[in-house]
């Protein structure tokens, strides 16, 4: 049976870090750290998870700016309202919930947000940081993937990484932070085929698909660490992209759902609220 990589648990042990250095740069520069999300539309999934995300950054100290926009509000609407966060010095990251509703541009607006606020990791200038190493903002899934890895003492380095999934925010980045830390890393997606081939290789199996229970036992190599990033709803229960009961017989690390990589994004954005604060102080 698997050791289970408890992200709740690791995520309030961040949170919980983040306070104190939240409390101690209070005092240090006289101001609290701002992040601000962006709301568009009313998808219930992204209400809660806005609502998640208002509560942890309160928790740890820093004040929340909530901008809520109705689903029919245009492009000059949803800038207007980014302009103003970028222009005010009070506010130190700026997170546009997404998706966003048909109409807009997501790369158009995400592009309204200036590089030093970007807390999500999204823009193309981080990006590129991150495939240079270069210092970046790095996406949030991905960034408390790395961080559970390393707090189980996972080996990294010269292990298979095979990631499902090549989407931006997860699957791309991902693998990015993997080739850093010395894996050699394959990035299978809807069009691979025969994709049990890869899995089966694979010392760490990383499920960022959407689609409840699609990693099998017979997927999976005996002894591999497994992330299961989705997160999918069905009949009103929420369930990863890995089918956990019978694939943790097998793996050597697993990661549940919820309870795994859902409340590290959480945290390692307050993580990434406070870098950028640092970082904007600095300069
Ligand atoms: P996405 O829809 O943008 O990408 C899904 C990827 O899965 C695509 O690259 C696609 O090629 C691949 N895919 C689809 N069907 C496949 C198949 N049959 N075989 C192989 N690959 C296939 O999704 P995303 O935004 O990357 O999110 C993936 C999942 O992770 C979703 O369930 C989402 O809700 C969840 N998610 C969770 C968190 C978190 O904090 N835990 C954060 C972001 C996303």
């Amino acid at each position: 049976m698997a050791i289970i990589i408890d992200g709740k648990n690791l995520s309030s042990l961040i949170k919980e870090n983040l306070k104190e250095k939240v409390s101690e740069f209070e005092e240090k520069y006289n101001r609290q750290i701002t992040l601000a999300v962006v709301l568009v539309g009313e998808n219930p999934a992204s209400q809660v998870y806005v609502r998640n995300k208002i509560k942890a950054t309160e928790y740890v100290g820093m004040k929340s700016l909530s901008i809520t926009l109705p689903e029919t509000a245009t492009y000059e609407e949803v800038a207007k309202e980014i302009n103003n966060l970028a222009l005010d010095n009070s506010v130190d990251g700026i997170l546009v919930q997404l998706p966003l509703p048909k109409h807009l541009d997501e790369q158009k607006i995400l592009k309204l947000i200036p590089i030093e606020k970007d807390v999500d990791g999204f823009l193309p200038e981080n990006v590129g940081n991150l495939c240079l190493n270069l210092e970046s903002s790095i996406p949030c899934t991905p960034f408390g993937v790395i961080q559970m890895l390393k707090h189980y003492n996972v080996e990294l380095k010269g292990k298979n990484a095979v990631i499902i999934g090549r989407s931006n925010i997860v699957g791309k980045p991902m693998a990015m932070l993997l080739l850093k830390e010395d894996c050699t890393v394959t990035i299978c997606h809807s069009k691979t085929t025969n994709l049990k081939e890869f899995t089966n290789k694979a010392d760490i199996l990383i499920a960022a698909i959407g689609k409840a229970k699609f990693v099998t036992e017979d997927m999976v190599k005996d002894g591999a660490v497994v992330i299961d990033v989705g997160i999918n709803r069905v009949d009103g229960k929420i369930y990863g992209d890995v089918d956990f009961e019978n694939v943790s017989k097998k793996a050597s690390y697993i990661t549940p759902v919820p309870g795994g990589v859902g409340p590290m994004t959480i945290a390692m954005l307050l993580e990434n609220t406070y870098l950028s604060a640092v970082r904007r102080n600095n300069e």
